[in-house]
């Protein structure tokens, strides 16, 4: 399959990105409109296109353009960034996904917000296959090990899992790295979890989306090239 580029698509309108996009997309990929560093404007623009799925990596920037786009409805938001423990309660409070759950302690404090605020968050952990001292995530023993406390977290919808490509490798290394995350996932769904399913992944981005296709992600998250060059 041959992706778009940024390059071929810097001359359309962003609505006719969306079409393209969302038409090269196999039907049950969900699309995730990442919006950080966009205006409100903007999205509104993606919204009127047809997008309902926005992605943030900044809580104050998010709600501030939350707060500007109430008249929309039916909007999820899925937070993406590093997230701190003292950004929990808000986080929740103002995004439906999590997708970088990315330590047991973090799952844990959500789990106690949740229980408080009665909110079921969805949540993705987010996994590194690799090492890659520049992202967070468990690797893989790691994961092993705490997924017994994470399936104990009631308040969680623990819905799969999220990675992010290390800089640097070439497609068949990365389309390999979205494989064996699938693997991964698969591997613990056949498991007997109370609480844990493992049904989502979120992999891709602008310039690796159509391997992770290839690796029947669920979920992929677009930000350039559906609204062109971040400064
Ligand atoms: C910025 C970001 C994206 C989108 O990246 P693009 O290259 O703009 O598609 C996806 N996932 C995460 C976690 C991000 O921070």
């Amino acid at each position: 399959m041959n992706g778009l580029t940024t390059a071929n698509l810097e001359t359309m309108t962003i609505e006719e990105r969306i079409l393209l996009i969302r038409q090269s997309l196999p039907t049950p990929v969900r699309l995730i409109a990442v919006s950080k560093q966009v205006s409100s404007q903007t999205i509104r623009l993606a919204y009127k296109a047809g997008i309902r799925d926005f992605g943030e990596n900044r809580l104050q920037e998010a709600i501030a353009k939350q707060q500007e786009l109430e008249d929309l409805p039916g909007i999820t938001w899925h937070f993406i960034g590093h997230l701190q423990s003292n950004k929990v309660r808000k986080t929740i409070e103002h995004f439906q996904w999590i997708h970088s759950v990315d330590r047991l302690t973090l799952a844990q404090r959500i789990d106690q917000l949740a229980a408080e605020l009665s909110h079921n968050p969805n949540l993705l952990l987010q996994v590194k296959l690799v090492p890659d001292p520049h992202k967070s995530g468990w690797s893989v023993p790691e994961l092993m090990m705490d997924l017994p406390k994470l399936d104990q977290c009631h308040h969680l919808r623990i819905q799969g899992l999220m990675t992010i490509c290390p800089l640097g490798l070439t497609p068949d290394q990365i389309q390999d790295l979205f494989q064996r995350t699938k693997d991964l996932a698969n591997s613990i769904r056949s498991q007997p979890w109370q609480n844990l399913t493992m049904t989502e992944l979120s992999m891709g981005m602008s310039g690796d989306y159509t391997q992770a296709i290839q690796a029947n992600t669920t979920m992929v998250r677009l930000g350039q090239l559906l609204f062109g060059k971040r400064p």
